[in-house]
C-alpha cells in the first residue's frame, strides 16, 4: 500500500495505512515498468544514450521520446485497461483518473525528485496508457538523470510504479482543522464547505458553510450556512476547472454538507491528528458518483499552518528585519523560508530519540536514513553539501526551510539553543526572531501553495518561463505556472532603482552602489522563485536610452541609428563601457555567491560576431564567473548572423534565447518602431523567413546540445507562432505574465496533438 504514497505532499499511502479513505484506484508495479523496457529492449538503448557526451537535457529528452514512443506489450495493456474498467465498473460509469508516479521503496532517495512526481489529471480511457507511458518517461527528467549520475546510480536499474486513483467528482468539498481556527481550542473540529471542486474554499473565493465538532462527543455544536456564490467544477469538453455563477441559484443559500457527511470527516479527523500528534489541516471531497459513506474522502493532509499564514508575518521574499541580529552561520539557502525553534546537533541518525517535533535539525549532512527525522524538523541546517544535496532536495518537499554547506553549523550552534533559520537569505540567527507561525511555501495573492497552483494546469514538457523586469512585481506573479523566469531585463533596475550611469557612478567613486542594487533587485526576483532559474540579461540600453540616466551624457554619443548602434556586446568589449560591464558581472557573482542564488543565469543581448562574444565571455570569466553545470550562460539570437552561424555559436554557449522583436527587424529589415511599416503590416514575426529562422536556430542549437528558448513578444501575442516553435522542438518558451497560462494550455494541447499524430502514424 505504500506505493500508493506517489504525489508530493500528499501523503495518501500513510493515510491510507491507517483506515482512512481516499479516492479508488490501482497501482501499476514497477514490474509492470521493468517488463516494458525489456519487451523494447530499452534496457541497452537508454543505456547507450546516458553514455553519450550531451548535456543531461538532451539525453533526458532523446530517452523519453524512446519510452513514450515504444510500444506497451498488449498483455499489459490489457490488464490495466482492464484494472481501469473493474474501477470503472464498480462506480457504475466511464471515469477520469489521475496518474501519478510512485517511488519504488528501493527508490527512496529518488522519491524526493521534482522530477518524478510528474501527475496527470483528469485522464480518460484512451489517454491511459500514454500517459502512464509519460510518468514511466519522467523517471529520466533532466534533474533525475543528473542526479543519479552524480551519485553513482545506475539509471537502468532505478524503477518507478504508477498510481492509477480516480478524480474526485467532486459534489461538495472543503477543509477542516483538528482545532478551533477562532480561538485555537483543540476540543473541536472545524470543517469548512462549500459546492464543487474544493479550490474555492481552500483560495478563499467563497464564503464556506461551517460546521463545529466537539471531539469528545462527536456532536455537532454549531452550524453556519453561507451564501456561495460561485462553484468551480471540471469542464470535460474543454479539459479545465472552470467557474460557475450559482449566486442566483438555490443551492447558494442550501448547506453543503449533510450532518451525517460532517460525522463521517470528523471521524476522520480525529484518526489523523492521533496519527500525527500535531493539529491538522485536512482537505476532504465529496465524490458524487458514490453513495455515502463511500463517497467521503480526503484529499490531503498536512500541519496545520492555514490560519496561521493569514495572520500579518513577514513575506518570504521581504525576509525579516536583521537589524541587531547575531548571526551565527552562513550557507547556501537551499529550501527556503523562515523558522525559529530548538537547535538540536544531531550527528548520527540513530540518536533522533532526543529530537522532538519542531525542533531544527543541525547536522553534517543527511541521508534516506534521516528522512523520518527531517519530517518533523521545522527547519533544518547542515555543515556539508550544496544546492544539490540529500538535505536540499529532501527539505525542498517537505517544503521545510533549510541552509546547507555552512562548513561550521555543527561546531558554532550550540545544542539546545534557540534559533532562526531565515533560508531565504541563507543565514542563521541566534534567538527567536519569527512567531510561532511558519512561514508557508512560495504563496502569491490566492493564497494557494505552488503545488496546488502547478495541480491546476496540464505540465508541459515545453518549459514554461516569464518575462519580468520589474523586481517588485514579481510577488504578484507568484501564482502563476511559470517555470523560470526566461528573461530578466536589468534595464528597469538601471533606470528606476540605481538611476545613475555606471560610469559615472564609477568616475564619483561610488561603484558599489551600481553592484549592489543590481545584486538585490536579481536577488529578489531569484529569492522569490528559488530554485526557478532566473536568467538574467545583460545590459541592452541603446546610447539614447543610456544618456537620459544622471551623468550619461558624458559618456554616451548622439548615434544617427542607435538600434543598429553602440549596443549589447559590442559596448562590454569596448574599452570606453568595459569597467562598467566588469560591474554588471559583478553583481551577478554577487547574487550567486555571496547570496547563494545558483538559479541566477546570464544572458548576452544583441550578439553580432563569436569574436566579439568570446572577448566578453573570457571578461566574465576574469571577473570569475565560468560556465558551469548549474550556471547557464545564454546568448540572445537577434542578429541574423548568429542563425547563420549557430553551429559555432552553439559550441560557445549553453543556450539562445530567441529575440523575435529584434530578429523580424533584421531579417526583414524593418524598423521595429516604424509606424508606417507596422501600419502596412511589414513588422511581422509570423513571416515565414523568421519563422524559418528560428527553425534553423533550433536545428543547428541541438546538435551540439545548446537549448533554445524564446523571449520576443511573438508567442505572447501570436499563439501559432508557439505552435510552429514547440513542432521545431523547442526547449522553453518565455512570455509576458498574462501570457502564461494561456500559453502553458496551448503547448500542452499542441504537444498530446503531436504524440498523437505520432502515434497514427
Ligand atoms: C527581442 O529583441 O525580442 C527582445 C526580447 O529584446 P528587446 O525587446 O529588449 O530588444
Ligand atoms: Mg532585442
Amino acid at each position: 500500500m505504500t506505493n500508493l504514497a506517489g504525489g508530493k505532499g500528499a501523503n495518501l499511502g500513510e493515510l491510507v495505512s491507517f483506515g482512512i479513505r481516499v479516492p479508488p484506484g490501482f497501482v501499476i508495479t514497477s514490474k509492470a515498468y521493468s517488463f516494458f523496457l525489456s519487451y523494447n529492449n530499452l534496457h541497452d538503448r537508454i543505456n547507450d544514450i546516458l553514455n553519450e557526451d550531451i548535456p543531461s537535457s538532451d539525453a533526458s529528452n532523446k530517452i523519453k521520446e524512446l519510452i513514450i514512443s515504444s510500444p506497451i506489450p498488449k498483455s499489459l495493456e490489457e490488464t490495466i485497461l482492464s484494472s481501469y474498467d473493474d474501477l470503472a465498473s464498480k462506480i457504475g460509469k466511464q471515469i477520469l483518473v489521475a496518474v501519478r508516479s510512485s517511488a519504488t521503496a528501493e527508490d527512496l532517495e529518488n522519491a524526493s525528485f521534482a522530477g518524478q512526481q510528474d501527475t496527470y489529471l483528469n485522464v480518460n480511457r484512451s489517454e491511459l496508457i500514454q500517459k502512464v507511458k509519460m510518468v514511466w518517461a519522467s523517471l529520466f527528467n533532466e534533474r533525475a538523470i543528473e542526479y543519479r549520475k552524480s551519485k553513482g546510480i545506475d539509471s537502468t536499474k532505478v524503477e518507478i510504479a504508477v498510481v492509477v486513483q480516480k478524480m474526485v467528482n467532486s459534489r461538495s468539498a472543503g477543509v477542516m482543522f483538528t482545532l478551533h481556527p477562532g480561538n485555537g481550542d483543540r476540543n473541536f473540529i472545524v470543517i469548512e464547505s462549500s459546492w464543487g471542486l474544493g479550490e474555492s474554499v481552500v483560495g478563499g473565493l467563497v464564503t464556506p458553510d461551517e460546521i463545529v465538532i466537539e471531539k469528545s462527543s462527536l456532536k455537532i455544536v454549531e452550524k453556519k450556512l453561507s451564501h456561495k456564490n460561485l462553484k468551480f467544477i471540471y469542464d470535460s469538453s474543454a479539459k479545465s476547472n472552470k467557474e460557475i455563477d450559482i449566486s442566483n441559484s438555490p443551492e447558494a443559500d442550501q448547506f453543503s454538507i449533510s450532518d451525517e457527511e460532517a460525522i463521517e470527516l470528523a471521524k476522520f479527523a480525529l484518526k489523523i491528528e492521533e496519527h500525527y500528534g500535531i493539529p491538522m489541516d485536512i482537505e476532504w471531497a465529496i465524490d458524487s458518483d458514490l453513495k455515502f459513506p463511500d463517497d467521503v474522502f480526503i484529499v490531503q493532509a498536512r500541519a496545520e499552518t492555514y490560519w496561521s499564514s493569514k495572520k500579518k508575518v513577514p513575506q518570504r521574499s521581504e525576509g525579516i528585519e536583521v537589524a541587531e541580529r547575531k548571526v551565527l552561520v552562513k550557507g547556501l539557502a537551499a529550501s527556503p523560508g523562515i523558522a525559529s525553534g530548538v537547535a538540536k546537533i544531531i550527528l548520527s541518525s540513530k540518536e533522533s530519540g532526543r529530537f522532538k517535533r519542531g525542533d531544527i535539525l543541525v547536522t553534517k549532512m543527511t541521508d534516506p536514513d534521516w528522512v523520518p527525522l527531517m519530517k518533523i524538523a521545522s527547519a533544518i541546517v547542515t555543515d556539508e553539501g550544496g544546492i544539490t544535496s540529500h538535505a536540499a532536495i529532501v527539505s525542498r518537499e517537505l517544503g521545510i526551510p533549510a541552509i546547507v554547506g555552512t562548513n561550521e553549523a555543527t561546531k558554532v550552534i550550540k545544542d539546545g539553543e534557540e534559533i532562526t533559520v531565515d533560508a531565504t537569505r541563507g543565514i542563521v540567527y541566534q534567538g527567536k526572531i519569527v512567531e510561532e507561525e511558519k512561514i508557508e511555501e512560495q504563496k502569491g495573492s490566492t493564497g494557494l501553495s505552488r503545488d496546488m497552483v502547478l495541480s491546476l494546469y496540464p505540465v508541459t514538457a515545453t518549459k514554461i518561463y516569464m518575462n519580468l523586469g520589474q523586481p517588485d512585481v514579481i510577488d504578484k506573479y507568484l501564482d502563476l505556472p511559470f517555470d523560470g523566469i526566461g528573461l530578466m531585463r536589468i534595464e528597469f533596475i538601471v533606470s528606476e532603482w540605481i538611476k545613475r550611469h555606471p560610469l559615472y557612478l564609477i568616475k564619483i567613486g561610488k561603484p558599489e552602489e551600481f553592484v549592489d542594487k543590481l545584486a538585490e533587485g536579481v536577488a529578489k526576483v531569484a529569492t522569490a522563485i528559488y530554485p526557478r532559474p532566473v536568467v538574467v540579461r545583460f545590459s541592452d540600453f541603446k546610447t539614447n536610452e543610456y544618456r537620459r540616466l544622471e551623468g550619461g551624457e558624458e559618456y554616451e554619443p548622439e548615434e544617427r541609428n542607435p538600434m543598429l548602434g553602440w549596443r549589447g556586446v559590442s559596448r562590454y568589449i569596448s574599452p570606453q563601457y568595459e569597467p562598467a560591464f566588469r560591474l554588471e558581472v559583478r553583481a551577478i557573482r554577487k547574487a550567486r555567491e555571496e547570496m547563494g542564488l545558483k538559479n541566477v543565469w546570464v544572458m548576452f543581448p544583441f550578439v553580432r560576431t563569436e569574436s566579439e562574444l568570446k572577448r566578453a565571455i573570457h571578461i566574465m570569466e576574469d571577473e570569475g564567473l565560468r560556465r558551469t553545470q548549474d550556471f547557464k550562460t545564454w546568448i540572445m539570437a537577434e542578429v541574423p548572423s548568429v542563425i547563420i552561424l549557430a553551429e559555432r555559436f552553439a559550441r560557445i554557449v549553453d543556450g539562445f534565447s530567441i529575440g523575435s522583436n529584434d530578429l523580424a527587424q533584421l531579417t526583414l529589415g524593418v524598423d521595429r518602431d516604424s509606424e508606417i511599416l507596422g501600419r502596412m503590416g511589414y513588422y511581422d514575426e509570423r513571416d515565414p523567413a523568421v519563422l524559418r529562422s528560428m527553425k534553423n536556430l533550433i536545428t543547428a542549437a541541438h546538435k551540439y546540445g545548446a537549448t533554445v528558448s524564446i523571449c520576443g513578444q511573438a508567442p505572447s501575442i501570436y499563439p501559432e507562432v508557439a505552435e510552429y516553435l514547440v513542432r521545431s522542438g523547442i526547449d522553453s518558451i518565455s512570455v509576458n505574465p498574462d501570457a502564461v497560462i494561456s500559453t502553458r494550455r496551448s503547448v500542452a494541447s499542441i504537444e498530446q496533438k503531436i504524440m498523437l499524430e505520432k502515434l497514427r502514424k
